[in-house]
């Protein structure tokens, strides 16, 4: 005779089988990985943690984060702190000294060996679509890959166009770069204590919101794996950030964020740098890092990834750039 217990369990066999059946055919399909990158241009971590910024805080404590980045490694003692090569650096996983866009006012330009993560991404699966919505058009001069590859008037035309892509497009990896913190910052100065320069990083926090929130509306977001990656490409000090500052710590720290089920959730042990975007960015995708690529960055925040240590393989001493070559 039956016990109760096992006619409850026959109960749930009927019950739960099919069920299993059916999540299990859900589930044999891999979630298909994207990854979305917001660029905030001159945006310190101090002057985040201030300001009213509840979607990236969102991102933030629910994701990996480090708000101790750094835009170069301590070996580079002389170069410039400027946006060209800030997101030259975070979109190619390379230094300076490697890619070449050492400064913007001498215009000495990338060399095109370490290019953007988008070329290597295509290489990897040239189905692969990605797309690239930048407010500063200098960035397109090293942009390669990008299906998209657009310049918006400003933060809300870049915003606009980026929900409208992830809403009726069906990109896998998009870059959105939002200038407006940086232009704060020129305007007023690069200070947590000024109310302009914390406005503005609101305001780019609301914008961040409505993306990240393209995203999860997408008819098709349960069968995706989104990595929600944010940084800066330099932070600021006074009304600038360049010109041979580049020892000023309130310069070369920005904020590191990972937000997704890949990410490794809490503040990232080690050292994050903006470099380990890019590397970050193609490890989500799946591509293997290629030691023969000579990248400086590491996957940051991941899942199933050490902890990005402070030196980075092969480096040298120190790397004079500037000075040297005027
Ligand atoms: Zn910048």
């Amino acid at each position: 005779m039956r016990t109760f217990a096992s006619w409850i369990n026959l109960l749930a066999a009927i019950v739960l089988i099919p069920l299993c059946a059916t999540r299990g055919h859900a589930a044999d399909a891999t979630p298909t990985k994207k990854v979305l990158l917001i660029g905030i241009d001159g945006c310190r971590p101090d002057a985040l943690a201030k300001a009213k910024a509840p979607n990236l805080n969102a991102l933030a404590d629910g994701g990996a984060s480090s708000f101790t980045a750094q835009i170069l490694p301590l070996r580079i003692v002389d170069a410039e702190t400027s946006s060209g090569p800030g997101w030259t650096s975070m979109l190619s996983g390379a230094w300076p000294d490697k890619h070449g866009w050492i400064d913007d006012v001498r215009r000495r330009r990338f060399n095109g060996q370490y290019p953007h993560f988008f070329g290597r991404l295509k290489t990897f699966n040239p189905k692969l679509n990605t797309v690239s919505i930048i407010t500063w058009p200098e960035i397109q001069r090293m942009t390669t890959g990008a299906d998209v590859n657009e310049v918006a008037k400003g933060d809300n035309a870049a915003v606009e166009r980026g929900i409208e892509v992830l809403t009726k497009q069906n990109p896998d990896v998009v870059f959105i770069h939002l200038d407006d913190v940086d232009g704060a910052g020129h305007a007023k100065g690069f200070n947590p204590e000024l109310p302009e320069y914390i406005k503005a990083i609101e305001e780019t926090d609301a914008r961040v919101g409505r993306i990240v929130e393209a995203v999860k509306k997408r008819p098709t977001y349960a069968q995706e794996d989104w990595l929600i990656l944010v940084s800066s490409d330099h932070g600021g000090w006074g009304t600038g950030h360049n010109s041979h500052r580049n020892v000023v710590p309130e310069i070369r720290k920005v904020f590191f964020i990972a937000n997704g089920p890949a990410a490794e959730k809490g503040t990232i042990a080690g050292q994050v740098y903006t470099v380990d975007v890019a590397a970050t960015a193609l490890a989500h995708m799946g591509v293997k890092l290629d030691p023969a690529w000579k990248l400086d960055g590491v996957p940051a925040g991941l899942k199933g990834f050490p902890t990005p240590a402070v030196s980075r393989p092969n480096e040298p001493a120190a790397t004079v750039l500037i000075r040297a070559k005027k």
